[in-house]
């Protein structure tokens, strides 16, 4: 399994979503936690490990 960060279209929430490889190439987008919109958009990886040098 692997860890995808997404960004929601509607509210700008980040949030993490942990899938296998099956589903994300069924293309399921997640729901946001915040306000349960699938307009949601995957964070590139590269984005990832700007983001994990800031903690
Ligand atoms: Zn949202």
């Amino acid at each position: 399994m692997s860890t995808y960060e997404y960004e929601c279209k509607q509210c700008g929430k980040t949030f993490e979503k942990v899938t296998t490889l099956a589903d994300h190439e069924k293309h399921a987008k997640p729901a946001c936690p915040k306000c349960g919109s699938h307009d949601v958009r995957q964070v590139p990886a590269a984005f990832q490990a700007v983001t994990a040098k800031k903690t």
